[in-house]
């Protein structure tokens, strides 16, 4: 599981010698950017303006004072509707926590990171937070249960582990592993790395987002050899910039790792708050 679903790196030039990614040898790709400036200028063209109360009317009726209220309709229009993340399946069931265990995740935080325990504890909180804040899940960081942080503590969901391994910056689990196989395991590397845009912080809500269920959105294009089996689309197609593609999947490379607004609208289709 660590193998296939870790966050990997050394990848970026395997990646730019095989990967297409969606671009025609003779087109210069659009970057994200571009293609939602594009997007947002063709809508904000084609927008009902009355000028006798001067503002924008969406949905038949409702007026919107200006163009930063119409920016913002359009981008929770285009989240709800479009893009976004894919969930684990299991034959034909969606792999996500059920509807009592999702608001009590608890997890401990080895004693055996030493000086970075304090590190790895308050950025869990923060990354944990990114998720919990928008969606109907909760994490809880249980410290009484550090000293045996371990894949054998039953009192806790998962650990959050220290690993040697120099070939991968983390890795997670999906909701339906065993407890023996419910680790985030965290590498050194993980602590200080700014490749492919990542930081620490980014890394884990990665992370935390395979224990929601999430699997890598970059699936549906071929860039890596992990396949789409077992795996559910959770809209019309997918985001490239989701806090679950790898930065050395997307055409610029880059970005690390955030929730984007389609991630948490997706995401809220499994978890609502
Ligand atoms: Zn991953």
């Amino acid at each position: 599981m660590r193998s296939k679903y870790a966050v990997r790196f050394g990848f970026g030039v395997m990646v730019s010698m095989l990967c297409a990614c969606g671009a025609g040898p003779d087109a210069e790709p659009m970057s994200y950017e571009q293609e939602e400036q594009q997007a947002w200028e063709e809508f904000r063209a084609s927008a009902i303006f009355e000028p006798e109360i001067n503002a924008y009317i969406v949905d038949g009726d409702i007026p919107l004072s200006d163009e930063q209220e119409l920016r913002e309709y359009w981008e929770d229009t285009r989240a709800r509707l479009t893009q976004g993340l894919t969930v684990m399946r299991s034959g034909s069931t969606d792999v996500i926590w059920n509807t009592t265990q999702r608001y009590n995740l608890t997890y401990c935080v080895s004693n055996s990171f030493g000086t970075n325990k304090t590190l790895v504890v308050n950025t869990m909180a923060i990354a944990t937070a990114s998720w919990s804040d928008k969606i109907g899940v909760a994490f809880k960081y249980v410290p009484a249960q550090d000293a045996t942080c371990t894949s054998s503590n039953a009192n806790v969901v998962f650990d959050v582990s220290p690993s040697s391994s120099t070939s991968y910056f983390a890795s997670a689990f999906f909701p339906n592993d065993a407890r023996s196989a419910r680790r985030l395991l965290i590498t050194s590397s993980a602590f200080t790395t700014t490749a492919g845009g990542r930081d620490f912080q980014g890394i884990l809500r990665h992370e935390l987002g395979h224990t929601l269920g999430f699997r890598h959105e970059h699936i549906w294009t071929g860039c890596t050899t992990e396949t789409s089996a077992d795996a559910r689309l959770l809209t019309s197609t997918y985001d490239s910039n989701s806090v679950m593609f790898y930065p050395q999947c997307r055409a610029s490379g880059t970005g690390g790792y955030r929730q984007t607004a389609n991630d948490f609208a997706a995401a809220l289709t499994l978890y609502p708050k």
